[in-house]
């Protein structure tokens, strides 16, 4: 069996978490054996699902550390990630050593964070990716393609886990924009 790596990236709302539970769900169709992880820390809607701002929903196993993955993945044939920007720079080893082991690793993360800056090991996880999707959502402001997760919160904590009423999607004008204010 090859193995590869797809990266799924894009602002808050942009539909990465739908993307993912519309390949992985695929995947079970066809009798994959597919794990989902995601880290610990992201609790905002269940402990253990992985849940789409939409509300769709997929059994997940949360993990502290990217090298969990390694000994909880084998035996898979698929194995998702969600909020990759969370996980350690390790992430990006790890899912080259699956990938390279014959499983198919479908990554999913912000590629920015709320300063319009690269998030965490995205970057390098795009890198080593054989495919990159960018999905975007629709700016709150102006309707245009909507890059850039805007925080409307006063906090500079950066691990602030995300909700409708703190951060919205905007365009690179509109974020700009805001950003003035600031
Ligand atoms: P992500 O994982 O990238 O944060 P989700 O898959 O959780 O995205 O959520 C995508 C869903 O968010 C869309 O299908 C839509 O229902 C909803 N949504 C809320 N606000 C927006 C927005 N500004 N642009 C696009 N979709 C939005
Ligand atoms: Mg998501």
């Amino acid at each position: 069996k090859r193995g590869w790596i797809e990266v799924i990236c894009g602002s808050m709302f942009s539909g990465k978490t739908e993307e993912l539970i519309r390949r992985l769900n695929r995947a079970k169709i066809a009798r994959q054996r597919v794990e989902i992880f995601k880290p610990a820390i992201d609790t905002r809607y269940h402990e253990e699902d992985v849940v789409s701002h939409n509300a769709t929903a997929i059994r997940s196993t949360p993990i502290q550390f990217a090298n969990d993955m390694l000994l909880l993945a084998s035996g898979c044939d698929v194995v998702g990630v969600d909020e990759a920007q969370f996980f350690d720079e390790a992430i990006t080893e790890v899912c080259v050593h699956l990938a390279n082991n014959g499983i198919r690793v479908i990554v999913a993360g912000l590629d920015m964070d709320y300063l319009g800056k690269p998030f965490g090991p995205m970057p390098a996880l795009m890198g080593v990716a054989e495919y990159v999707t960018k999905v975007h959502a629709v700016c709150v402001q102006c309707g245009d393609i909507a890059s850039y997760s805007f925080r409307n919160a006063v906090s500079q904590e950066k691990v602030l886990l995300g909700e409708t009423d703190s951060y919205e999607a905007r365009c690179r004008h509109c974020f700009m924009e805001g950003m003035k204010g600031k």
